[in-house]
């Protein structure tokens, strides 16, 4: 156990938080006396996995902070049903080989249905928590495929929680950014591993709906967009490299390629996409032009080039290209929204968040649109319908000028999705106002009062539920 740590997330860098202390459970024995003692003392628990959310949702200031990495642990494997039971520090790599190693025979190989597209080191724990999703056409988010849920309840109790079994929680749980207990396993509903081969095309926005139903019609299971993010292009968040993937089954004598980007060049794009953002986009397209008709496996597909220390690589980036002044210049990292909105309206949302950019002067370093279907399982939903997914990453200085433009913008693109029907998610950022809370997330109120239901001495917390629970009741009160 460390004592008085300062913990931040990882992307934004901007939630550092000092916790009272850090704990690192091994079993679910500990997890369980971890809470018995909380209830003790009164000292509330925060829970991260891979700290990648940047709302402040995993970290609680004052806290015993735990962090659940060193539990990830396979428990069970059924090969049969394709279940995997899994301790929830997991992350997609341990996951995707636990899935691997459970092949028996040659008939079957299984694979996880779906992953976050821009990250792998994000914890089972933390997917579930936030409902996070991939970029598969016709899916609903990771909620639809946990099968059950091992919960740690303030109580200290140890309780199953499925669609037939504490259902009410298992539907609080998923999506509950761990408000609602602390997730010690999960069931995950594994599918069989296929062979896809990647369709990539330069398209317009404006056939980037019906394109999606034609590749969706044409059997293509995962796909997403991504657009031109140079503001001075005429096809400024309108022109895109479309990357579908369509089942290749038969095909089973080609080898499925590996990894697309290695990790330089990556940060070559990455450099490109601050600096030169129509070369950017030029050797983007290229090289996806140039992997059209790869054959990839459907979960390995899924893992992405990600480095975390890559706000340190723009850190050094700036000193290097600056000179000598550069050093003291402010430290800058990436802010992601994603922003949701029923699927005719998606032209008139990027409209909207054309002029919305420029209108702030936010400058988009990646932007991606990818697809969902309405979310049946989880009791806060963000897919409350099929919905476009527009994702900004928005370049975002640590000073009080880029710290406001990006909270600016994020929230006029929030009131342009909601005006359009749609909703934002909750994981990127607190930057959304109550009002833009509760509109997007009707059931937010009660959510709240059900966190004081099931944990009335608010033993697991967040500087995030704080910030919106204090918020909610000064709303309460000025409409009483
Ligand atoms: C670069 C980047 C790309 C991303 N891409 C996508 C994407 O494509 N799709 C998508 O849906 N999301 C995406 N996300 C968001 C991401 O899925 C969520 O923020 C997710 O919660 C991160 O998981 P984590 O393990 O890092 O969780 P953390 O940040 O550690 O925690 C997130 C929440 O989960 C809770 N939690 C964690 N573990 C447990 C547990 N065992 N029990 C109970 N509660 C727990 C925490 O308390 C917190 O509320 C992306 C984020 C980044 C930074």
């Amino acid at each position: 156990m460390a004592a008085m740590e300062v913990v931040n997330d990882v992307h934004s860098q901007l939630n550092a938080t000092t916790v009272a202390c850090i704990e690192r459970p091994q079993s679910l024995a500990d997890l369980i006396a971890i809470v018995m003692r909380a209830r003790q003392t009164g000292v509330s628990i925060s829970v991260s996995g891979g700290r990648h959310a940047m709302g402040g949702q995993q970290f609680s200031s004052g806290a015993t902070h735990l962090d659940m990495s060193a539990l990830d642990r396979v428990l069970d494997a059924d090969p049969v049903r394709g279940l995997l039971h899994i301790e929830a520090g997991a992350d997609w790599p341990k996951i995707i080989a636990a899935s691997h190693a459970m092949q028996t025979g040659a008939d079957t190989s299984w694979g996880i249905r779906q992953k976050q597209t821009g990250v792998d080191a994000v914890s089972l724990g933390g997917s579930i928590s936030a409902n996070a999703h991939g970029r598969g056409l016709l899916m609903q988010p990771l909620g639809d495929d946990i099968e059950n849920l091992t919960l740690v309840t303030a109580e200290g109790n140890s309780l199953l929680c499925s669609r037939e079994q504490n259902a009410d929680l298992f539907s609080l749980v998923i999506g509950g950014y761990g408000l609602f207990g602390l997730i010690y396993s999960a069931t995950l509903r594994l599918s069989p591993r296929r062979r896809l081969r990647r369709v990539v095309d330069i398209i317009d926005l404006d056939d980037a709906v019906n394109a999606v139903f034609r590749r969706a019609g044409e059997g293509c299971v995962f796909g997403d967009f991504q657009f031109v993010i140079d503001t001075q292009d005429e096809g400024f968040l309108k022109r895109g490299v479309f990357a579908c993937y369509k089942p290749c089954d038969d095909d089973a004598t080609e080898a499925p390629a590996t990894a697309d980007l290695a990790p330089d060049t990556w940060l070559k794009l990455l450099k490109l996409a601050h600096d030169d953002k129509r070369t950017a986009f030029r050797l983007y397209s290229q090289h996806y032009l140039g992997t059209d008709g790869n054959c990839y496996w459907s979960d390995t597909m899924q893992l992405s080039t990600y480095i975390p220390s890559y706000a340190d690589f723009l850190d050094g980036m700036r000193i290097a290209d600056g000179g000598a002044g550069a050093a003291s210049r402010v430290k800058e990292t990436l802010v992601i929204g994603e922003h949701y909105v029923p699927r005719e309206r998606l032209l008139a949302f990027m409209e909207q968040a054309r002029a919305i950019l420029r209108r702030f002067g936010a400058e988009v370093i990646y932007g991606t649109i990818r697809a969902i279907l309405r979310d049946t399982v989880s009791f806060l939903p963000w897919a409350c319908g099929d919905y476009a997914c527009v994702i900004f990453n928005l370049r975002t200085p640590h000073d009080e000028a880029g710290l406001r433009r990006t909270a600016d913008t994020f929230r006029a693109l929030i009131d342009a999705s909601n005006a359009l029907g749609g909703s934002f998610f909750l994981t990127y950022h607190r930057y959304a106002t109550p009002a833009q809370v509760e509109a997007c997330y009707p059931r937010f109120r009660d959510w709240l009062a059900l966190k004081k239901y099931h944990d009335p001495g608010e033993l697991f917390s967040s500087d995030w539920y704080r910030h919106y629970r204090d918020a909610f009741a000064v709303r309460a009160r000025a409409a009483a």
